[in-house]
């Protein structure tokens, strides 16, 4: 039983704004310490759920949050970027489940903190569903077969879950109270929950199942500003639909993927 960690920090039980998730800045080092926690959580629960090998996929900004010497030495750790994979990196067929801790919900909810990759997208969709952070990232996993079993963050984050993956665990850890605020449960507590919804979603892997991937993959993003949209309009193959929105069509949901990812990387920058 192989087990596939995609850890943000958003997602984490009192973080709370940009000022904690950024290198270098206030709090930040609280944050990675708490986010660290909660991974740990999760490995300890998936291993008591009958896991043998868990792979944990540093997923929150340059990817170099985790402190090693602080993580469950069962655990390997995937950290550093750029990976092409970016917060899916490594994850293939080999895995039996996917978790995704610390996410937060998609850009325009009222999830604390919410964004889908950056903040020049003002919503993303795939085939015509929108979709965040975690549904794009479970569209991956689908592409191999692999379910998402569990999901931590806010109460926002849980509603897009129930509607996405309705089989999958979930360990809510914060009620979103605005966008830079929230009600977040003791660290402690989190961290009980998530180890028991990890366990559980080991447990009951046979009723987990992997998203069906869209037929033809296409990948509609509306920018917040037009030069977002022209920048991101140069990826090959892009085609922009109106000032805001650029869409990317392939066959292959990994190439849109891909395309989504060179989108908001190109977008970024113009303000
Ligand atoms: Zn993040």
């Amino acid at each position: 039983m192989q087990v596939y960690i995609s850890t943000d920090m958003e997602g984490t039980a009192g973080v709370t704004g940009w000022v904690m998730t950024h290198p270098g800045e206030h709090d930040y080092e609280l944050s990675r310490r708490l986010m660290a926690a909660e991974v740990n959580a999760a490995i300890e629960g998936a291993f008591q759920g009958g896991a043998t090998t868990v792979v944990v996929n540093d997923s929150h900004d340059g990817m170099r949050n985790l402190p090693l010497d602080q993580i469950d030495p069962r655990a390997l750790v995937l950290s550093g970027s750029p990976k092409p994979g970016s917060m899916v990196e490594g994850l293939t067929e080999d895995f039996d489940l996917m978790f995704c801790t610390g996410y937060h919900a998609m850009a325009g909810s009222p999830s604390t903190l919410a964004h889908t990759y950056n903040l020049t997208v003002q919503e993303a969709q795939i085939s015509g569903r929108r979709v965040g952070e975690l549904g794009l990232n479970a569209y991956w996993a689908a592409t191999f077969g692999v379910p998402v079993a569990l999901v931590t963050g806010d109460d926002v984050l849980e509603a897009e879950t129930r509607d996405l993956l309705p089989w999958a665990r979930y360990a809510q850890v914060k009620e979103a109270r605005g966008r830079y605020a929230s009600l977040s449960r003791g660290a402690e507590a989190a961290r009980a929950a998530i180890r028991q919804a990890a366990e559980r979603a080991v447990r009951e892997h046979a009723t987990m199942k992997p998203l069906q991937p869209p037929e033809n993959p296409e990948v509609k993003v509306r920018f917040t500003n037009p030069g977002q949209a022209q920048s991101a309009a140069i990826c090959p193959g892009a085609e922009r639909l109106d000032a805001l929105t650029v869409r990317f069509v392939h066959s292959d949901y990994r190439q849109v993927y891909r395309a989504f990812r060179t989108l908001v990387t190109l977008a970024s920058g113009q303000n």
